[in-house]
């Protein structure tokens, strides 16, 4: 795809992917030690911004985009950036802003899906889900919004999170630079200084941006078929009445579409 020489950037910033974050109290608002860990998000988001300033982008957007999506203070962000908070209600989501023109996406603070081992609070979107699917993959939250970014034509070019979710990325998206800043162990974790993750988070998104030209949108083979398997069989029930939705089985309800909005405003109204 061509872009300008001030790429425009969409950071989705996550927290359970963060520096040191180990337990769930330790990620909601007004719990646990929730205020230190949100100052620690913020602080590897603005590692991003600055790579990406450093790499020539002028227009980048944070969308905070875990729990209540008011993580991040308005103050707490890097001055050259726009701070997207709270949930909107669009099926974007945590991709909100994907629509504003966007050359390049950056994930921090991301984690891996339900299901895989040695991972950080793993999961996908939240505890009712334990896998979204698509075309009979099970998809992490990260590959769900690189679909997104997909359907807009921008590629995920970078991401930060436990190793987890770095070495699926690496799997799943071929060359994207990847910063893992920690690795589960049990519930346990054994990760890097918050300083030198954020030292990686720069450079490794100004590598990124700087070769934006080697990536590609992340697209998969249409028809589409994206499945959620609940964890709990009355959310299936509940979810099959949204029109063209197909019961797979007790707790998994699937739709098929050639269009992947159509699939993606499937998920947003079904999954929740
Ligand atoms: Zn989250």
């Amino acid at each position: 795809m061509t872009h300008g020489p001030s790429p425009k950037v969409l950071i989705s910033a996550d927290i359970e992917g963060v520096c040191g974050v180990v337990d769930w109290d330790e990620t909601t608002l007004h719990e646990g030690d929730h205020e230190y860990f949100r100052k620690m998000m913020a602080q590897e988001v603005n590692a991003a911004v600055e790579g990406a300033l450093a790499a020539g982008a002028k227009d980048i957007i944070v969308r905070d985009a875990h729990g209540s999506a008011r993580n991040l203070l308005p103050d707490m962000v890097h001055p050259e950036a726009q701070l997207i908070r709270a949930w909107t209600r669009s099926p974007f989501s945590m991709m909100d802003g994907i629509d504003r023109g966007i050359d390049a996406v950056v994930f921090v603070g991301y984690h891996a899906r339900a299901g895989t081992p040695h991972a950080t609070l793993k999961h996908t979107m939240n505890g009712k889900i334990y896998h979204l699917k698509v075309n009979g993959q099970p998809v992490a939250e990260a590959e769900w919004n690189a679909l997104i970014a997909g359907y807009f034509g921008v590629p995920v070019v970078f991401i930060a999170g436990d190793k987890a979710v770095c070495d699926y990325a690496k799997e799943r998206f071929a060359d994207i630079e990847t910063v893992a800043v920690k690795e589960g162990l049990g519930k346990g974790v054994i990760g890097i200084h918050p300083s030198k993750a954020q030292a990686l988070i720069r450079a490794g998104v100004e590598k990124a941006i700087n070769r934006l030209g080697d990536f590609k949108p992340h697209i998969l083979t249409a028809p589409y078929f994206v499945e959620i398997e609940f964890r709990r069989e009355e959310d299936a029930y509940a979810g099959q009445w949204y029109p063209g939705a197909e019961v797979v089985n007790e707790t998994t309800i699937g739709f098929r579409n050639e269009d992947f909005y159509e699939c993606l405003r499937f998920f947003y109204f079904t999954h929740d």
